[in-house]
């Protein structure tokens, strides 16, 4: 790991050199020698940027418990999840995003465990009020009261109205929750009061101008200049002078690798040499108005390489070339890409047992990948009922609940249809036999080897 060093004499920046990554401790023991020489060494491992209206410094990675790591029965891997969010916390990162829907409940729940031991006192903690299960306004301080017995605090650093839209706001305002916000601030239970949002700039707007908001939380990424808040509604909140988090910087892991060839070659045209997932990260953190970049970590990989950047991406620090490029990826995409699913969940569970946003990823997969015709195959193994239970597209009844819900507003099951005629086609139940008798002959096979293997040991 490459970590940048700042050298200083006095109060005057003299340059700034990259080192391969030493214990910190060797860091410190040099710049407590070099001090003695009027020169000394700020090692930088991540950087901070202030919320506007309190002046509190946040790292400007943060990690987001939406994604933890899980077992290969589908459970959060806890002592793995709770190691992530130590480790991270332990190079620089300050702000940790987590709510109650994530992992049905459980990313609080780990969260509240990864924070013992004297964790808590270095981080803020961000979790939300979710609209769908409030009814009146007593369900505000029950929800937020449980919240904070499972997260094992006394406070919420950074409390949000999850996920507006229009209607949701509409709701919540009605049943009082501008009141409420107010009185547990006034009461301690919280310290600053935000909202997450999925809905029109003009509505975003119409939010920020209703409250005295520190904080709100948008989706943004090279992709999603235009959709959403966008652009227009990132620079509005900040010239309101709140504070940013921005959510999906990678559209839920789709710009991250493995990339379509034509993407990758784009990349490989760089001067400089990155991943996917730095580049598209370096373009968000690119924007001053941008306060925390919340990634949902859950690869110790991930981790250290959005850590590494995280030391060094300032705001207006891109190329003009580098942005140039990231554009002809940007347009690339959009011509490459089928359905927009950014895979956050919300329309799940499906009353038919359609895997929405799995059968989206598949579909996506198989236009980005054309030469690739495993998509197909794993399709039918992952939703046919191969490998659990049946999730496949063409289960929708088109009850039209997903279409609801959907933050992108995506026209749901139309998209799951054109899903069905696409991956499924004709014969379904016989291209399922097929792969399921492809994985019994290979499974077959391998215990053969492992018998081998052992009988020549
Ligand atoms: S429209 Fe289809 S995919 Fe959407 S919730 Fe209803 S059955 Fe499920
Ligand atoms: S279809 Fe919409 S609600 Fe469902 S996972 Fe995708 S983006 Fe989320």
């Amino acid at each position: 790991m490459v970590i940048p060093v700042y050298l200083y004499a006095g109060r005057k920046k003299l340059r700034v050199v990259n080192r391969k990554r030493t214990p910190r401790v060797e860091y410190l023991a040099l710049q407590h020698s070099e001090r003695r020489s009027n020169l000394s060494f700020d090692v930088v491992i991540m950087l901070y940027r202030n919320v506007p209206k309190t002046g509190d410094s946040l790292s400007i990675l943060g990690f987001g418990c939406m994604r933890l790591p899980l077992t290969k029965t589908g459970a959060v891997d806890e002592p793995r999840a709770i190691q992530q969010i130590r480790s991270a916390i332990d190079n620089g990162v300050n702000y940790v995003d987590t709510a109650p829907v994530y992992h049905l409940g459980k990313s609080e729940l780990v969260l509240g465990k990864a924070l013992a031991g004297g964790y808590r006192e270095k981080v803020r903690i961000a979790t939300k009020l979710p609209p769908w299960s409030v009814h009146k306004r007593a369900d505000m301080d029950r929800i937020l009261d449980s919240q904070l017995k499972t997260l094992a605090t006394d406070h919420i650093d950074y409390y949000l109205l999850h996920s507006l839209s229009q209607e949701s706001w509409e709701k919540l305002k009605s049943l009082g929750v501008l009141e409420f916000l107010s009185t547990a601030k006034k009461d301690g239970r919280i310290r600053n009061a935000g909202f997450s949002f999925h809905g029109t700039t003009a509505t975003l707007k119409e939010i920020v101008d209703a409250y005295y908001w520190e904080f709100c939380q948008i989706q943004y990424n090279y992709l999603d200049e235009h959709n959403q808040a966008g652009t227009e509604g990132l620079k509005y909140a900040a010239k309101n002078r709140l504070a940013v988090m921005i959510m999906e910087p990678l559209r839920g892991g789709n710009l991250a690798g493995p990339v379509p060839d034509e993407i990758q070659k784009i990349w490989d045209g760089a001067q400089l040499k990155r991943s996917p997932a730095e580049w598209g990260l370096r373009w968000v953190w690119n924007h001053p108005e941008v306060t925390v970049v919340l990634s949902g970590m859950n690869n110790e990989a991930h981790i250290e390489e959005n850590l590494r950047a995280a030391a060094s991406a300032l705001p207006d620090s891109l190329s003009h070339d580098e942005s140039a490029l990231i554009a002809r990826v940007r347009d690339t995409y959009q011509r490459l890409m089928k359905v927009g699913c950014t895979a956050c969940g919300y329309c799940m569970p499906c009353p038919s047992g359609v895997d929405i946003p799995g059968c989206f990823a598949s579909y996506n997969t198989h236009h980005l990948f054309p030469h690739d015709r495993s998509a197909k195959f794993l399709y039918i193994g992952r939703h046919g009922g191969v490998l659990g239970d049946k999730s496949y597209a063409g289960l929708c009844r088109q009850c039209g609940k997903c279409e609801k819900i959907c933050p992108q507003h995506l026209p749901v099951p139309m998209l799951i249809k054109q899903v069905s005629l696409e991956m499924e086609g004709r014969g379904l139940g016989l291209k399922i036999r097929l792969v399921k008798s492809v994985l019994w002959c290979y499974d077959k096979a391998e215990r053969i080897k492992r018998k081998f293997e052992r009988k020549t040991r």
